[in-house]
């Protein structure tokens, strides 16, 4: 094929040269930073994008353009790739270029033959294998292991000589390389990472800083951060007499900095390790990016090959962008935009060392973050009993019912068969911080006989396994761990982030202690308060029951009495917590058959505690039980059949607020009414709650304000949110509720086929997960458009798992809502996403 590129493309990187990252990617412009600097880099050529593509699709360089690159350079050439960005890898570095027989004897004479030999055969093989595309076994052969057997079996395979024309070679080599980018893996890794499909591949060529020969010769790397953690260190190492692959007579290792175990340069040569600490403080500075350096040493001279972005693990991410912000090497803003907000829950809690082995025996789907090593429990009391003696469980259910919550707290960690990312174990161990992994569908538990099965090995309770809540994957036995990185670095990117934002981020706290968490993690005030979770402590259980055996108001209303005080007290904790900050609080939800026990051993524990028949329990337990419960007789359908509920619950809130205020914590606490789907709904429980509220300003003789409210998830409540902003000063989506009904996908049962529904391509994204921004997110859209319409000023938030989501965040805070709730683990998150979108 005749050459078609302009000779002028391949760009020498000079100072003023014009290389922009666009057209020559990111390692040829940050080779031109490096020669701005005067580093003493070696004659480099960028090769554009577009010329790359011609080359693939066969349009090879010109003599004239390739002889101009060879000409330019004092000696052989290596090949880099320059994509757009670093993280899309490339294929890799070929060097040697333009070494033949010719050359080899030049080289032999100031090298010696070794070295001269190592250098022939590693450029003979490599492009044997990906130029000429033989079997790369025969070049790995024994035969091939030397120069001479390499040079015989390309003879042997092609009929030819190895190729002697240093241009010849080049433009293959470009040719191979540029082919290699197009490769079905090649495509599929760097997609993978984020690149377009047609991501395109810059080239760069550069003469070769020869690390084999007389004196202190040889290459290495050099940073100046540890890539786990982010503390500075210096680190690298100098391989003598090496280049590549390539290791010449008397190739070793020597130590950067002094070191027991071997020589140093920086005893040997302290001078060459000054500058390379220069270089890399310069390329820190001019590249505003910690870098990892790579350079040469040819008889004692200094050469700086290349500099790539160090890799770096999440709490790593973190500590490098604040001490670039710190160093005033970049604004905060752009350190904010540099630490991807799911990172940090790398950061909040303790995590498994990148660096560990792990045995993996089991996947599932990771719904809380953060890891935790305790042994195999498969009840709740079991947990209780191993806390109770200090030591650490791992709850392993099929699925968690309101009855485990206890169970829970106590364990460390909690792994179900069944389930997805709202279902009732995933939900609650996001609101306790504890490492979750729900949806395991491999996990086989027989509780009876105290063995739970994964990857064809077996596991009997008191085992030690592993949970990694973050990767969702299970492991036998302990692994090594890291703390919890909630440090001054931590806080100060925070503090960068609420300053830049533009969003209020709340929190879903149920607890006074989930409220204290929410405040250190810089909730500005609670979004939803799930009162019913508070019914579920050992003393108020029982209360709860009797209400539900109740059959005349006025004995309901005597069981709720015992309830009230309780509850005041839980409202009067979070107001004094939440003291300034608005605390929204959702009235009772869930479906009655919650409260009640299952099994016959609850119901006849149950019988004696009401001293009531069992054949009574069993009978109310079948008269509330639903078939589809998450779509019957739950949130403001409880609360107008039995208004009893409801009426407690604002009396409580009422009272608590005064209480409050006199302690001098001022609040206008938001009630708010679950599962509304008709406006009529919102104005009767209004109209009660009025009267609860006068009543109460009446007996206390004190005034009070309160915000009434609907949570919006139902589809039916969305499509309406204009009648229902009627009697509504705020509205709430609750996403996980919205997504179950608009889907018709049951958020406890999705995890059974989520994996398979994925894997087909069905849905991209969990959408109990990530915010189905194309339905669910319409109805949303939708509603805050009506409600607004009808009551300019209404408040409009989204308190579902989503507002803990950082795609979802963003995607609220286009829809311009006015704020998210997210548990309180996950508002560090939501305050660097809702950051990150405002910037
Ligand atoms: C919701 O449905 O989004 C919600 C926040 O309520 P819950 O998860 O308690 O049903
Ligand atoms: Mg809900």
């Amino acid at each position: 094929m005749t050459a078609q590129i302009d000779p002028s493309a391949f760009v020498r990187i000079t100072p003023t040269a014009r290389i922009d990252r666009e057209r020559h990617g990111w390692r040829a412009k940050c080779l031109q930073r490096l020669i701005r600097m005067e580093l003493p880099v070696p004659a480099t050529f960028a090769i554009p994008v577009e010329a790359v593509r011609l080359i693939a699709a066969g349009h090879l360089p010109s003599r004239e353009a390739l002889a101009a690159v060879i000409g330019s350079a004092d000696g052989l050439l290596g090949v880099r790739p320059s994509a757009l960005n670093p993280d899309w890898g490339g294929p890799d570095t070929v060097l040697n270029v333009g070494i033949n027989d010719r050359c080899h004897a030049i080289l032999a004479e100031r090298l010696g033959k070794v070295a001269a030999d190592a250098m022939y055969l590693a450029f003979v093989q490599s492009y044997a294998v990906n130029v000429a595309r033989l079997d790369p076994d025969t070049f790995t052969q024994q035969g091939a292991a030397t120069l001479e057997g390499a040079l015989a079996a390309y003879r042997d395979e092609t009929d030819e000589h190895f190729p002697q024309d240093p241009a010849q070679q080049l433009g293959e080599v470009l040719r191979s390389m540029a082919r290699a980018w197009d490769g079905p893996s090649a495509r599929l890794l760097r997609q993978a990472k984020g690149a377009p499909a047609d991501a395109p591949l810059g080239l760069v060529v550069q003469e070769m800083a020869l690390a084999l020969g007389p004196g202190l010769s040889g290459s290495g790397w050099i940073d100046f951060v540890d890539p786990v953690t982010g503390a500075p260190r210096l680190a690298g190492r100098f391989n003598h007499q090496t280049q590549g692959r390539t290791r010449g007579e008397g190739a070793r290792e020597i130590y950067l900095t002094k070191d027991p175990r071997g020589p140093s340069l920086q005893d040997e040569a302290p001078e060459i390790l000054t500058e390379l600490i220069r270089c890399g403080a310069a390329a820190r500075a001019r590249l505003r990016e910690e870098m990892k350096v790579e350079f040469a040493l040819s008889n004692g001279a200094l050469s700086i090959i290349d500099a790539v972005r160090v890799n770096r693990s999440a709490r790593a991410a973190v500590k490098i962008a604040v001490a670039l912000g710190r160093d005033g090497i970049i604004p905060p803003e752009e350190a904010v935009m540099r630490v991807q907000p799911r990172a940090l829950s790398d950061l909040l809690h303790r995590q498994i060392d990148p660096r560990a082995p792990r045995d993996l025996i089991l996947r599932g789907i990771a719904a809380s973050p953060g890891a935790a090593t305790g042994s195999i429990v498969f009840s709740s009391a079991r947990a209780q009993d191993a806390q109770a003696r200090g030591e650490a469980a791992i709850l392993v259910r099929r699925e968690t019912v309101p009855e485990d919550v206890r169970g829970m707290h106590a364990a460390v960690g909690v792994l179900t068969e069944r389930g997805g990312m709202s279902s009732h174990a995933a939900v609650i161990a996001r609101g306790f911080g504890l490492p979750c992994i729900v949806g395991a569908s491999d996990l086989v538990i027989d509780a009876r006989a105290g063995i739970m099965t994964a990857s064809g090995r077996s596991f009997r309770e008191g085992e030690e396994i592993t949970i990694d809540g973050t990767s969702g994957e299970v492991l036998a036995g302990a692994a090594d761990m890291l703390d919890p990185a909630i440090d001054d670095d931590f806080r100060t990117l925070l503090g960068w982030a609420d300053a830049a934002c533009d969003m209020v981020v709340r929190a879903n706290a149920d607890t006074p202690e989930d409220a204290r968490m929410a405040r250190t993690f810089g909730a500005q005030g609670i979004g939803l308060c799930r009162t019913e979770h508070m019914f579920f402590d050992e003393r108020r259980l029982p209360a709860m029951q009797e209400m539900i055996f109740a059959d005349k108001s006025a004995d309901r209303r005597l069981a709720l009495d015992r309830l009230l005080p309780m509850q005041r007290e839980d409202f009067v904790a979070l107001f004094d917590i939440m003291a300034g900050f608005p605390v929204c609080i959702r009235l009772f939800d869930p479906p009655l058959h919650e409260f009640l026990p299952q099994d016959r051993e609850g119901m006849r524990e149950l019988a004696e505690t009401l001293a009531i028949p069992l054949s009574d329990v069993v009978r109310r337990v079948e008269a509330v039980a639903e078939a589809n419960p998450m779509l019957g007789m739950r949130g403001v359908r409880l609360g107008l059949a039995i208004p009893e509920i409801y009426e407690m619950q604002a009396r409580a809130i009422f009272e608590a607020t005064i209480e409050s205020a006199a302690n001098g914590a001022q609040v206008v606490p938001e009630i708010m009414i679950p599962v509304v789907s008709a406006m009529r709904e919102v104005e009767i429980v209004k109209t009660r709650i009025d009267a609860v509220a006068a009543a109460v300003r009446n007996a206390r003789r004190t005034g009070f304000d309160y915000r009434l409210g609907v949570m919006v998830e139902t589809p039916r409540a969305a499509l309406r949110a204009g009648d229902i902003a009627e009697h509504a000063s705020f509205i709430s989506f609750g996403t996980n509720d919205l997504t179950q009904m608009t889907y018709g996908l049951s958020r406890d049962d999705a995890g059974r086929f989520m994996g398979t529904y994925l894997r087909e391509g069905v849905w991209p994204e969990d959408p109990f997960h990530i915010l189905d921004q194309d339905g669910v997110g319409e109805l949303i859209l939708l509603g805050a458009e009506r409600a607004r319409e009808r009551r300019p000023g209404i408040t409009v938030s989204v308190c579902g798992e989503h507002g803990g989501n950082p795609e979802s965040i963003a995607f609220c805070r286009r829809a311009g809502l006015d704020y998210v709730s997210c548990s309180p683990y996950r508002v560090p998150i939501a305050r660097l996403a809702a950051a990150q979108e405002s910037i």
